[in-house]
């Protein structure tokens, strides 16, 4: 995950750790602070990236008394196949019971998510909580967007970051539906025409900083910044690759109302 996080107002760690899975995790920020924290704050000395359960940080959120946007796990992923079905649950229940916060998951591995929606939370659209998948080039995109529209979460949102190559996100932002039922944005009207729908409800964009950091073209982030805006889905810009502040056309920060 990334060093800033920009676009919540704090960050929640009851379970941090993870393996790398794609391009984007090689130079993992939360692995170089779990090393650097080994033997304290929980993490274990031996493999402080292990996945971790830390059982102090559990109800953190219902010592929050205002309404916070809250980044769950930036230092892991929730999701990780080590992290146990008893932990995530906890974690949940947390999420469930504080209804003034909103949480916001964002994952390389989906299926779980998918997994767990769908044994646990089957017919809930309302909650407080927002899933996001990361997104690092158009392979990752093409992954694991679909395997987030399928599942039921408040808001489904993508992070392209780091952003390592052109991404287009014409299908998964908007396309005219039919005749597939059983997922909440497929909608056929009454006189059987098609309704376009959006899919995505939020773009998150950055590049890559911190040490080793790759290159971004500011063109790849214009793409999706003009894709964002013909579907009217909010875009939120991070960092340009190296940590520099965007040139002015890009530095669009919106949020899903
Ligand atoms: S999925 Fe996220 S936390 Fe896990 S290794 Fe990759 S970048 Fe790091």
């Amino acid at each position: 995950m990334s060093t800033k996080i920009e676009w919540a107002t704090d960050s929640w760690n009851p379970i941090t750790g993870c393996t790398k899975i794609s391009p984007g995790c090689k130079n993992c920020y939360a692995e170089r602070m779990a090393k650097r924290l080994a033997g304290r704050y929980g993490y274990p000395k031996d493999e402080p990236f292990r996945p971790t359960f830390h059982a102090d940080k559990l109800d953190q959120p219902s010592k929050w008394r205002k309404p916070r946007m809250v980044f769950v796990c930036s230092m892991g992923d929730l999701f990780h196949h080590d992290v146990k079905s008893q932990w995530r649950n906890l974690v949940f229940g947390e999420m469930t019971t504080n209804r003034q916060h909103t949480f916001l998951l964002l994952t390389k591995r989906p299926e779980k998510a998918a997994e767990f929606w769908h044994i646990n939370m089957p017919d809930i659209y309302d909650l407080n909580i927002w899933l996001g998948v990361t997104a690092e080039n158009q392979e990752q995109a093409d992954n694991r967007i679909p395997v987030l529209l399928q599942i039921p979460a408040a808001k489904r949102f993508v992070s392209i970051e780091p952003m390592l190559g052109p991404v287009d996100l014409g299908w998964y932002l908007a396309r005219y539906q039919s005749n597939i039922s059983g997922l909440r944005y497929m909608v056929k009207g009454a006189a059987g025409d098609y309704t376009e729908l959006s899919l995505l409800d939020w773009v998150i964009l950055g590049g890559e900083t911190g040490p080793g950091h790759r290159p971004m073209e500011p063109q790849w982030a214009r793409d999706v910044r003009d894709q964002c805006v013909r579907a009217g889905v909010p875009f939120f810009m991070k960092k340009m690759a190296g940590g520099g502040q965007p040139p002015d056309d890009l530095m669009i920060r919106e949020y899903p109302a």
